[in-house]
């Protein structure tokens, strides 16, 4: 009986996994539909600052776990012929202190300021893999950072939910200039019609509620008779039950690179074009 039920657990999971990649290459293939017409065709020399745990003082990636991270992340970008290799291997030996940011008794953006000024090679994409990051949600990247000739600068967190080279794309994104799909502060109506002006500005990335905790008039009274979903996403499928301002219900791209969610997978068509737009008109160029 129990060796049925383990058989049936294990059935149950590889079928979930099998749900969750075909999601993902769906997704892939039903949003974005770029025609490669326009290709930047640029392989970017990464530079790897990888920090030290405090055990064993031993860096926290090889340089070969470090290479395929940068292959993986180099997928994402694949279709407008952008690749990020690794040129140096860079160990932050002897201070493992380095690779903890804490917010006190100096501010985490003082100490990522400090990491940068003292190891950021000019016009090289920087990338820091550290142990934690106080107050970030496993990372943060330099907006616009590609347009500036020492701010092309990724700083990523070990423990993160989602692979290290979803959040490597998500804030190299950032780097090259695009903005999260979500806003705590504006809320993108569902319609889309203040979709050029706020979260992302972008509209062919719709609505997306995440870290907002707007509540209608409406669905104050639902909340005290019913049960509603305020959770964000299940196994990458969006639950959310609470409505936008005209009382119409969100359905956001789970899987975008740019989202908060832990299931991204793709850019969208405008996001990939605005990426490109940025890298050409940037007045420097990076190697
Ligand atoms: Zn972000």
């Amino acid at each position: 009986m129990c060796k049925y039920l383990k058989l049936l657990l294990l059935n149950f999971l590889k079928l979930l996994l099998l749900i969750i990649s075909l999601y993902c290459s769906s997704s892939l293939s039903a949003q974005v539909e770029y025609d490669g017409s326009d290709c930047i065709n640029k392989q970017f020399q990464v530079i790897a600052h990888v920090a030290v745990d405090s055990a064993m003082r031993a860096p926290l990636y090889t340089q070969d776990t470090i290479a395929t991270i940068l292959s993986l992340t180099s997928e994402y970008f694949n279709r407008i012929c952008l690749s990020y290799t690794l040129c140096e291997y860079h160990v932050l030996e002897d201070d493992y202190t380095l690779g903890i940011i804490k917010s006190q008794p100096v501010a985490v953006e003082t100490r990522l300021r400090e990491l940068r000024n003292r190891f950021s090679m000019r016009r090289r994409i920087n990338i820091f893999f550290l142990e934690s990051i106080a107050d970030a949600e496993c990372g943060t990247g330099t907006y616009q950072g590609i347009s500036t000739l020492l701010d092309a600068n990724v700083f990523l967190e070990r423990d993160c939910e989602e692979g290290l080279h979803q959040q490597l794309a998500h804030q190299l994104g950032h780097v090259l200039g695009l903005l999260d799909t979500y806003s705590a502060e504006d809320i993108e109506l569902a319609d889309g019609s203040n979709c050029a002006t706020v979260a992302d500005r972008l509209c062919d990335t719709p609505a997306d509620p995440y870290g907002q905790t707007y509540v209608s008039a409406q669905d104050s009274i639902r909340l005290l008779t019913e049960e509603i979903v305020t959770e964000f996403i299940s196994e990458c499928a969006f639950i959310y039950e609470l409505r936008d301002p005209n009382d119409d219900f969100y359905n956001p791209l789970v899987a975008n690179i740019m989202s908060g969610y832990p299931c991204k997978c793709f850019f969208t068509q405008q996001q990939l074009d605005l990426m490109l737009s940025n890298y050409k008109q940037s007045p420097i160029k990076h190697f």
